[in-house]
């Protein structure tokens, strides 16, 4: 399912193809982040026009609403929201940890109140594999437990025993629910509920991912890796990272797990998105990135540039006819000019954080199209060398 096609000569870069149930996504790739079921202010069509090749869903948002009766009725999460390529989707542990009230943590899976309306839920691996299941998610996300920063080391390391205990408890319920029980309409008219052999290898399956955590702690960050591949997993996320600590221990932390983790399987650094993260990271042998930053900013006025990032409310920008970026080819940067988008957040128009979005997903969706070219010509360094000292 993941095939590295080429390796830096310099470094650990790799470029890959990895194939899912919607469609291959070359590796290494960001992908926008959609909680509810969008990007915010982009719309599906706009995504593609970004070259986006994979968005994420979150499962805990989606869950509580619309719920999955709604996102049933739609035929799952890819038409209810007209996307057709692939979706990642979170497994909801890191908001369960940080939104919501009443926690309860037990060995069996996690008690908490919605942060929508109070409501009571209890959640467990095993339910967490199969509501991704339900929503279509081409990569599903084991339910983990996330650590605030900074934690104990004793409190990561009983985290970690169950975060592996429930990454192991959501590969066996995957195998049952997901591998085993092939969508209806290829059964329809058979007497058993067998794919044949030659079915089976021909369909491009879902992908589970385990996630390594391990809080600040090398010794259990390798712990983690180890672990999770013995379970054996399609690919595999570094989680609890970008959680407040400094970055210099944010990249040793990845390093400390990365070494642990195969060659030949992709590796997603969770909530890891700022473009010069993308270099250091990339240069580790990270294959996939999500982030907020690009829309978030975006929706604050900061837009991101080779340059660096820009303040479109800064007074200088009053009479700039110049487009956000002068070497981006996006429709935003083609048709309008930094004068009349100040104009547009000064005076609150939607169209304002509309374009500052489309423009930054645009760009990191081309970043990362640069650096997979630049590492398949063996010039990742020379192209990481071009953004030092920019500041984002
Ligand atoms: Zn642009």
């Amino acid at each position: 399912m993941f095939r590295i096609t080429h390796k830096d000569k310099n470094t650990n870069a790799r470029v890959g193809l990895l194939e899912t149930p919607h469609g291959v996504v070359e590796t290494p790739e960001f992908m926008p982040v959609g909680t509810q079921a969008t990007v915010k202010a982009l719309s599906s069509e706009e995504l593609k026009y970004c070259n986006a090749q994979i968005i994420l869903g979150n499962t805990y948002h989606l869950y509580l609403r619309p719920g999955m009766e709604i996102i049933r009725n739609a035929g799952g999460l890819h038409k209810f929201m007209s996307w057709n390529r692939a979706i990642l989707t979170d497994s909801g542990g890191f908001q369960i940890f940080s939104l919501t009230a009443l926690m309860k943590v037990k060995e069996e899976g996690v008690e908490f109140n919605s942060h929508v309306d109070g409501s009571r839920h209890f959640l467990t691996p095993e339910i967490v594999v199969k509501l991704q299941h339900e929503l279509g998610s081409d990569i599903m996300m084991p339910l983990d437990e996330c650590l605030h920063y900074p934690s104990t080391k004793d409190k990561a390391e009983q985290s970690l025993g169950l975060t592996n205990r429930w990454a192991k408890r959501s590969k066996e319920e995957f195998a049952r629910v997901v591998l085993d029980s092939p969508p209806e309409e290829l059964l329809a008219g058979r007497s058993n509920n067998i794919l044949r052999a030659s079915e089976r290898s021909e369909r491009v399956e879902k992908l589970l991912f385990g996630i390594v955590q391990g809080s600040t702690y090398p010794d259990l960050r390798k712990r983690a890796a180890e672990e999770l591949v013995s379970i054996g997993f399609d690919g595999y996320s570094i989680g609890g990272l970008s959680v407040g600590e400094p970055k210099e221990l944010m990249f040793e932390m990845m390093e400390s797990a990365i070494k642990y983790l195969p060659e030949d399987k992709p590796r997603y650094t969770m909530g890891v998105g700022m473009p010069h993260d993308f270099f250091n990271a990339i240069e580790m042998g990270v294959d996939m990135f999500d982030c907020v930053v690009p829309t978030r900013n975006a929706r604050n006025g900061a837009a991101y540039t080779n340059e660096g990032r820009l303040i479109i409310r800064n007074g200088e920008y009053s009479k700039d006819l110049r487009p956000l970026s002068e070497n981006c080819d996006c429709i935003v940067c083609k048709n309008y000019s930094r004068s009349y988008i100040r104009h547009l957040f000064n005076t609150e128009e939607i169209l304002g954080l509309r374009l500052t979005s489309l423009h930054n997903v645009y760009f990191y969706v081309n970043l990362l199209d640069r650096i997979r070219k630049a590492i398949r010509e063996d010039r990742f360094v020379e192209l990481k060398k071009e953004f030092e000292g920019r500041i984002f």
